[in-house]
């Protein structure tokens, strides 16, 4: 880790009400410029590798929130991630990660095959059965937690059923590869399905392969860099095809992964694909004045909640705000506080459950203050975090990700 960067905190604060731990807990020590201060005081040999200073770096959720209003660029989340990944460097991985991140997550036909039984275990009513008689509670509180997020699942991952190549309708204006992201696939599959078609409607001609792997997010979370590099190099080789205008995501994750490609691994190939990589929402933006024509009337009171990939890391914040507003009879209305985290934060909502229900309570609120009947965002971390929440506790608002609220209007 570079030293400067962690000697850029000029402590000023400015970075504390944004973030969301520092928010519930008023702590130093789960505050971004204590989190500086703890790696810096590290580096300098002033404080030793003990098990609580990791339990207080583990707090940070890299929502990069602190990023966004640090005035000299530093980047909390970032530099505990870049810690987490130096400290795991060269060690041996436990078993459950190296199943899940060498094993699982590069081998998108493995990963479906393991969600089979998941998907039996809902077809077949047993999920309905379970939750019912609460059969959960008797496990341990990660696997209930994880079923709890677990929604229906789509007859088939997007992936196998999707044609690798589809077609301009009427003349073609470019070539997009589109990045369908392993959630995207196997969870929100209309979502991509949807995100597809405005694609091939406005002109372009969409390349899915069906070898692309995982972004590499998960590996970075966990701090497998080497894991992280070989998925980007796999990613960057099949991408590279001259006639791609754009690469494409749905996925506010896999997007601000994909777009560091050019840093992980610095050749041409991946700073000319990082270069590629647009956030669906930038996209469609682009062709706002064409879209607008196509869709039609829906009498929904919505609201926009931005993902921290798509708003903190990637800087996209006017483009999904304009989409919505083009559907005709919909009237939105602005979430207070729509950048701060909804506490999904990858695994963070499953190993983090307390913090980050107090976290998705805050964003509950804000929601529920607006009145709407939906929320729209654009990362499937947000959605699987926010439709729980909804769920549970505001039951008639549904949440939906921007390319389907966009393919509703354009079908109703
Ligand atoms: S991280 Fe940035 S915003 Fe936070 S205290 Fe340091 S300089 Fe100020
Ligand atoms: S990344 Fe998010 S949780 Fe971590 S220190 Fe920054 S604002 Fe706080």
């Amino acid at each position: 880790m570079d030293y400067i960067k962690l000697i850029n905190c000029m402590r000023c604060g400015m970075c504390l009400p944004t973030c969301p731990t520092y928010k519930e807990t008023f702590l130093e020590t789960a505050s971004p410029r204590g989190r500086v201060a703890l790696l810096r005081k590290l580096r300098e040999g002033d404080l030793d590798q003990s098990d609580r200073l990791l339990t207080y770096l583990s707090f940070c959720l890299d929502c990069q929130a602190c990023a966004t209003a640090c005035p000299c660029g530093v980047n909390a989340g970032e530099l505990v991630a870049e810690f987490t990944c130096e400290r795991k460097e060269g060690k041996r991985m436990g078993f459950m990660e190296d199943m899940v991140l060498r094993k699982l997550l590069p081998h998108p036909e493995r990963l479906e095959t393991f969600m089979v039984p998941i998907r039996f275990y809902q077809r077949m009513g047993l999920q309905r059965l379970v939750r019912t008689l609460g059969i959960l509670k008797m496990f341990p509180k990660p696997l209930e937690r994880m079923e709890g997020l677990l929604p229906d699942l789509p007859e088939k991952p997007l992936r196998r059923v999707i044609k690798e190549d589809m077609q301009a309708r009427g003349e073609t204006r470019g070539t997009i590869g589109f990045f369908l992201g392993c959630v995207m696939s196997l969870i929100f599959s209309e979502a991509s399905r949807a995100t597809i078609n405005l694609l091939t409607v406005l002109g372009y001609r969409v390349i899915t392969p069906k070898n692309q792997v995982c972004c590499g997010a998960p590996h970075m979370l966990a701090g497998d860099k080497e894991g992280l590099k070989t998925t980007a190099r796999k990613n960057v080789d099949i991408f590279s095809r001259p006639d791609l205008d754009f690469i494409v995501t749905d996925c506010g994750g896999c997007g601000a992964e994909l777009k560091k490609y050019s840093h992980y691994l610095e050749d041409a190939s991946s700073v000319l694909f990082s270069s590629k990589v647009r956030d669906i929402s930038q996209v469609l933006a682009m062709h706002a004045d064409e879209l607008k024509l196509l869709l039609k009337p829906l009498l929904l009171k919505m609201t926009f909640h931005d993902s921290c990939h798509i708003a903190h890391s990637q800087g996209i914040r006017k483009e999904p705000r304009d989409l919505i507003r083009l559907v005709p009879g919909l009237t939105y209305i602005e979430l207070e506080n729509a950048d701060a985290c909804c506490g999904s934060g990858g695994t963070y909502n499953i190993e983090k459950s307390e913090m980050a229900d107090l976290i998705l309570h805050r964003k509950l609120d804000t929601i529920r203050a607006t009145g709407a009947d939906a929320v729209v965002t654009g990362n499937p971390g947000c959605l699987l975090q926010l439709k729980k929440g909804l769920m549970d506790h505001l039951p008639q608002v549904k949440i939906m990700h921007l390319t389907e609220l966009l393919a509703k209007s354009m079908n109703t």
